[in-house]
């Protein structure tokens, strides 16, 4: 490294020690920094945002249009059993002793049109599924019912119109079938394949870039040298990225040098609609996050946040070329628990509501009783991993065993929800009740 280089980087570390100094104080509340990100998300746009994906490949997408049929449901008049077609007058008075004989005139499996008009003293056999014959208007399970030759004998009065599923009264064609901004279950898959919906409208998956950024990282298949850490968090934000449904578009390991920083957010912010970094956004003489962000016009909403793990978190909003919306920058902290932690309190939510879901996108929270103690310095509102098991229909949540360090990122694993102590709380004793943020 030349003289004039030390020198450039001497005073950007400078600089951004004052920048940060500054910002202690202005650390937030982690639910006004939620409400800031929750309002710097814009949602993916519906009409430029979206693409046609086939019936099958539409699992787990999110509809972008609505959904409707020029189908009614059911689409006729159709019975709801096995048993005989009847006009009710005919048998309102039937019973075991008095039975009322119909004339059986016409068979009707499912999938066949009915040919006959069903006349006083008549009845037609039918199954469940299959059209209603005109004239009938009740149907008598079969088993009320005698067969004799070509006659029916009915045992039992049903109730007017009984076992008769009519015409639209489950939709009526025109009408909205399934709104926008839901995820497509499979429930969903069966009502667009019953409306014959080859392809559907989805939002685009939203595109993630992710830089892990520090002068130790190696990837996992490199040789490990004294000092060294394996860059996890690249393949640990690639997962949680995918497992919500967005795409993620890894860019690799970015060295301490501000050139190289820079020029890799400059790289991220033009393919992404979110960038994620984890590293440098935190005091250290390595940390150009935050001044890079500057340099290349973003303006920073969020430095630091009071929560444990996870305090230095950077949040940032790029304008996107030629529309409306902006780039959303999370600079995360390197430490792999506090990257893992603020992606689940933070961004998981974020990415969500970008996704173009209409509703549940906020994170989720449940009240659960803790197996063991919960401790706290009380400073900052502080996340303890674990597991929550549903015992008796009751949320339990037991903490992770080892050391909760938010250096051990071995004990995360088999996490699936975070209990939180808020501010000022330092113990909450075993058999008490806590709330537990879901994460999967
Ligand atoms: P930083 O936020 O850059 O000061 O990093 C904090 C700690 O997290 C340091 O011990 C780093 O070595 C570690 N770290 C930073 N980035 C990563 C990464 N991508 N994967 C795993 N550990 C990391
Ligand atoms: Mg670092």
């Amino acid at each position: 490294m030349s003289h004039a280089q030390v020198i450039v980087v001497d005073v950007f570390i400078a600089d951004s020690l004052v920048k940060k100094s500054e910002q202690e104080s202005a650390m937030l509340q982690v639910s006004d920094a939620e409400a800031i990100i929750f309002n710097l998300v814009q949602p993916l746009d519906k009409k430029w945002d979206r693409e046609l994906v086939t019936l099958l490949t539409a699992i787990d997408r999110i509809l972008a249009i609505p959904v409707t049929s020029q189908l009614d449901f059911p689409h006729w008049d159709n019975s709801a059993m096995d048993g005989y077609a009847v006009r009710y007058e005919d048998v309102s008075g039937a019973t075991k002793d008095c039975p009322t004989v119909l004339e059986v005139v016409e068979e009707i499996p499912a999938g066949v049109k009915p040919l006959r008009y069903i006349q006083s003293g008549q009845a037609a056999r039918i199954f469940t599924g299959a059209v209603m014959p005109e004239g009938a208007d009740t149907v008598v399970m079969q088993e009320q019912t005698q067969k004799q030759g070509d006659r029916v004998l009915i045992l039992a009065a049903p109730k007017p119109q009984e076992f008769v599923r009519h015409r639209a009264s489950f939709y009526q064609a025109g009408g909205q079938l399934l709104p926008p901004g839901i995820t497509i279950n499979p429930a969903e898959i069966a009502v667009l394949a019953a409306a014959q919906c080859r392809e559907v409208t989805v939002y685009r998956r939203p595109r993630v870039a992710i830089l892990s950024t520090g002068n130790e990282l190696v990837a996992p298949d490199e040789l490990l040298h004294p000092g060294q850490i394996v860059d996890s968090n690249q393949y640990a934000l690639a997962a949680l990225v995918a497992q919500i449904g967005s795409e993620p578009v890894p860019m690799g390991i970015v060295r301490d040098r501000p050139e190289q920083v820079k020029k890799a957010i400059a790289q991220a912010i033009s393919v992404a609609d979110v960038v994620l970094s984890s590293g440098g956004v935190s005091v250290g003489d390595y940390d150009y996050i935050d001044k890079n962000l500057e340099q290349l016009g973003a303006t920073i909403h969020i430095r630091s946040v009071g929560i444990k793990p996870g305090k230095p978190l950077t949040v940032a909003t790029f304008p996107k070329p030629k529309t409306q919306q902006s780039v959303l920058y999370f600079g995360l902290p390197g430490n792999p628990v506090s990257a893992l932690v603020t992606f689940w309190r933070f961004v998981q939510p974020a990415l969500r509501k970008l996704s173009g879901l209409a509703n549940n996108w906020q994170p989720k929270f449940v009240l659960a009783r803790t197996r063991y103690d919960l401790t706290s310095d009380g400073k900052r509102e502080t996340y303890l991993w674990g597991q929550l098991h549903l015992v008796d229909g009751n949320y339990e949540f037991a903490l992770a065993s080892g050391s909760p360090s938010s250096g051990n990122l071995i004990n995360l694993a088999q996490t699936n929800g975070l209990a939180v102590l808020p501010v000022g709380q330092t113990h909450i004793p075993a058999g008490e009740q806590v709330q537990v943020l879901q994460i999967n």
